[in-house]
């Protein structure tokens, strides 16, 4: 079973001094990945991310700080909930899988954890491979193909040609050999259904973990002679029942989440394409002068968009640049669209108003019957107009 791709030495040299000496790279997760996945045209993020850079750290150094983070009372509570999850062997856990997920196979009386720790990353993901296949071999060859529970496996996925380590709570082996992904959330469950936006998320971050989970099924191909294992496109997202400390779970079906991350991450420009790119000496040190910080972060073009607030440490810098440049990114992806050519406010402006732009283009067209739409409204009694050149309605702008 040949190991996952792993970064060349020069590869993870110039990572190493865009990160800064001594400092240490933080891995990425899946909920970074699926954020990275979501804005694939941002070099910023792809660089910074494929650096391990901790952006939270380095948007402070930027004097941009972040609201990302658990609280640690959250994360307490949330390892407090996953251990009762998990705790004699998985078994609430493998009789939720049973009862939501494969209610035909025979009930999980007794289970198999295997051990999978071992030193570093690769040798984690490594050990789970091995794990995985045992359990694989052991119904190829006519085992006994009980349920299998592999606590905290590290899965690897080759990201725009660096390999992002990743630690999804749980996978499940069922008795007919398919796997299955857990993720165990801390938010509530309340009469058996959650905040769409959290379950959006938690499947967002579970689709990951199944593109992982396929690359290590298709290496198993067992020298072809027989099927590499299913990986199933539906999870099971576990959270606490009506604010309780129980269990409460749902079958997620994720296979779209699936196809577009796996589509939006194929689209990533590679890691050491973008690095080709910077001047050099660039480096995204923490404790680097600010000015010096905000040369080397602006260095790296970005595709700054509302959305970024929501999924990217960096988001207030990148709004802050954003709006002083006058970018329409910045008031969403489907204005910027509707706008073609135009990428500025003051370009916008200016075609709405007559002073540049072709008639005949249709945005240009459009831009300015709103302009005189919006005039004749703001029009007093009086009859005076009231300046077109107002700022647009605070909503308009606000993001
Ligand atoms: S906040 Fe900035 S770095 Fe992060 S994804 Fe958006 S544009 Fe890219």
């Amino acid at each position: 079973m040949p190991p996952p791709r792993t970064p060349g030495t020069a590869l993870r040299q110039r990572l190493a001094e865009l990160r800064g000496p001594d400092v240490p790279a933080k891995a990425l997760d899946a909920r970074a990945l699926a954020a990275l996945a979501a804005n694939p045209g941002c070099k910023r993020r792809a660089i910074l991310d494929g650096a391990g850079v901790n952006k939270a750290t380095l948007a402070s150094a930027l004097g941009s700080p972040s609201g990302f983070g658990q609280s640690q009372f959250a994360l307490a509570r949330g390892n407090t909930f996953e251990a009762r999850v998990k705790a004699d062997g998985g078994a609430e856990l493998l009789r939720l899988v049973h009862e939501k997920l494969d209610p035909g196979a025979a009930a999980p009386a007794e289970s198999e954890v295997p051990d999978l720790t071992a030193s570093g990353p690769e040798g984690r993901t490594a050990r789970t491979a091995l794990a995985l296949r045992d359990a694989h071999l052991a119904r190829t060859e006519g085992g006994t193909g009980g349920w299998v529970l592999l606590d905290h496996p590290m899965l690897a996925l080759d990201v725009a040609g660096s390999p992002a380590f990743l630690e999804p709570d749980a996978v499940v082996v069922h008795p007919d050999g398919s796997w299955t992904v857990v993720e165990i959330k801390s938010f509530p469950m309340l009469d058996g259904s959650a905040d769409p936006a959290k379950v959006g998320a938690a499947a967002r971050q579970a689709a990951v973990y199944v593109l992982a989970l396929e690359e290590v099924a298709a290496r198993l191909t067992l020298d072809g002679t027989a099927p590499a294992p299913t990986v199933n496109h539906r999870v099971l997202l576990v959270c606490p029942k009506d604010f309780s400390n129980l269990p409460a779970a749902s079958a997620v079906d994720v296979r779209k989440q699936r196809a577009v991350t796996g589509r939006q991450l194929s689209r990533l420009t590679r890691i050491e394409d973008i690095a080709d790119t910077l001047p050099e000496g660039t480096c995204f040190a923490p404790d680097l002068p600010a000015a010096e910080l905000t040369a080397a972060v602006e260095s790296v073009p970005a595709e700054y968009a509302p959305e970024c607030l929501s999924a990217c440490e960096l988001a207030f810098h990148c709004r802050g640049r954003s709006r002083a440049r006058g970018a329409v990114t910045s008031l969403g992806r489907s204005v910027r669209a509707d706008l073609g050519a135009l990428t500025t406010v003051d370009d916008v402006l200016a075609a709405a108003h007559g002073r540049s732009g072709d008639p005949a283009d249709p945005t240009v067209a459009a831009l300015r019957r709103a302009a005189a739409l919006r005039a004749e409204a703001l029009r007093t009694p009086s009859g005076s107009a009231v300046s077109p050149e107002l700022p647009a309605p605070e909503g308009a702008v606000c993001r």
